[in-house]
């Protein structure tokens, strides 16, 4: 006889069954999370190709679903573990009871040095660099999803070799010099460091890399006294440095005051300050003329000078000029390093130093290229207006500021005396003039030597002869 069927057995089973289904699929994700094999990813940017005194390697370690728990760098030498270094992982993005969700990705870039430096026991032959990364995963029954890489490296210590083969420097403070030097093959850089300012050399030929010119600069602000060496890197991270004979004649700067109210007739601030915020919309308005002045002529200068660096490293590695660099025609209104000192309401408010040219001619006169090159810079650019930077190689580079319009645009090669605008007062200036500076690797220089034949002559071109 069938059992009467009842309402509540068919409820309870429905519930058993619900349960079962629930408790396999915590168990099916419980098994695939323990037999996961997801792992981490190691790249290695610039890898050397050698392990050398200051060798370092730019390791990247990458796991797109899971967080990062260790990356651990060894350098391994005979069978034996010489140096290890590895970087923990603490904080946790994802908690390990929410297993039906994966971890959103995570990443770890770390410049690990590897060289003789921190590993004593280094010795020439070869190595092995291993990196290892694991993640949080339940993966190789919660021991971490692993991935391990090695590099295979010879070992040298030997450092470049460096022969100077100018003789005589004669850098005036404020200005540039043109060392000539040979550096041995697998050289990776070499050039010139003064103080905090490294100048990289160029091949001479490009058919005899090792064969370097340097041009180099005291900047204006760079005590006299500092003593300048060249500098040669290989690519095992060996340096070498080697000296050479030298003498800079220091330099006295004019001083200049500006009083702000009185400048343009009274009417300077409002002139130039309103134009120039406009144009700069990062740049919060401070709620007064002045404030902002001194927002202008401070950080945003500060600015300009980083973004002048910037075009520097886009410089041709070749003399794109030849014979004198030109001066524009006009009145000299102000010079380089002048130390200017700005007053307003009877006080100082600002001391700043102007690194190039003022000249003044007629209004909107025409504006040339000083010498051949390519433009690596045309639009509106902060306290210098609308202008205008040309790429001279061999990290030489001319600025025009406060141009009234601009003939050229990006990436335009230019001839030696071509037009490439018209002056006029844009930008942070109080009437027509161009502002004109000559830079070296984004630092400036002196232009009047520049400007001058027998310098060029002694200083450069003979002796790349
Ligand atoms: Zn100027």
């Amino acid at each position: 006889m069938l059992k009467p069927f009842k309402e509540s057995d068919r409820g309870v089973g429905m519930v058993v069954v619900f349960l079962l289904v629930v408790l396999a699929a915590i168990l099916l994700a419980f098994i695939l999370k323990l037999s996961s094999r997801q792992a981490p990813t190691i790249t290695v940017e610039n890898q050397p190709k050698g392990l050398g005194q200051r060798s370092e390697l730019l390791v990247t370690a990458r796991d797109a679903s899971h967080d990062l728990k260790s990356v651990s760098v060894e350098v391994v030498q005979n069978g034996q573990v010489i140096h290890q270094t590895q970087q923990l992982l603490s904080a946790r993005t994802h908690h390990w009871w929410k297993f039906w969700s994966a971890a959103p990705a995570s990443a770890l870039t770390w410049n690990v040095a590897v060289g003789r430096e921190v590993t004593p026991e280094l010795k020439e032959g070869r190595a092995t660099v291993r990196i290892t990364a694991l993640n949080d995963s339940w993966g190789r029954f919660f021991r971490g999803g692993k991935s391990e890489t090695e590099i295979d490296l010879p070992v040298r210590f030997a450092p470049p070799q460096v022969e100077v083969m100018t003789t005589q420097h004669y850098i005036n403070q404020g200005g540039c010099d043109m060392a000539v030097f040979k550096v041995s093959p697998g050289t990776t850089e070499s050039g010139v460091q003064v103080g905090e300012n490294f100048f990289p050399s160029f091949p001479m030929k490009e058919s005899q890399p090792e064969v370097r010119l340097c041009l180099f600069a005291y900047a204006y602000n760079v005590d006299p006294s500092t003593v300048p060496h060249i500098v040669a890197r290989d690519d095992a991270g060996n340096e070498s440095q080697a000296s050479f004979n030298y003498k800079v004649f220091p330099k006295k700067f004019h001083s200049d005051t500006f009083d702000l109210e009185k400048l343009s007739g009274g009417h300077f601030l409002e002139n130039v300050v309103p134009p120039i915020m406009s144009q700069t919309p990062e740049l919060r308005d401070q709620g007064s003329l002045i404030k902002n002045f001194l927002l202008i002529n401070g950080p945003l200068r500060q600015e300009d000078a980083q973004k002048l660096v910037a075009f520097s490293q886009r410089t041709a590695p070749r003399f794109l000029w030849k014979g004198t660099f030109l001066r524009l025609p006009g009145k000299t209104e102000a010079s380089f390093a002048d130390y200017r000192t700005y007053m307003y309401g009877g006080q100082a408010v600002d001391h700043q130093t102007h690194l190039g040219f003022d000249l003044a001619g007629s209004e909107h006169m025409p504006v040339r290229a000083a010498n051949d090159g390519v433009v690596v810079f045309a639009g509106f650019f902060g306290i210098y207006g609308n202008a205008v930077v040309i790429d001279h190689g061999c990290g030489i580079q001319t600025l025009y500021g406060h141009l009234s319009s601009i003939e050229i645009k990006e990436g335009d090669a230019v001839k030696n005396e071509q037009e490439i605008g018209r002056s006029g007062q844009t930008g942070l200036a109080g009437g027509d003039h161009l502002h004109f500076t000559i830079l070296l690797d984004g630092i400036p220089v002196n232009p009047v030597e520049w400007w001058d034949p027998h310098w060029i002559h002694d200083r450069i071109m003979a002796k790349l002869q």
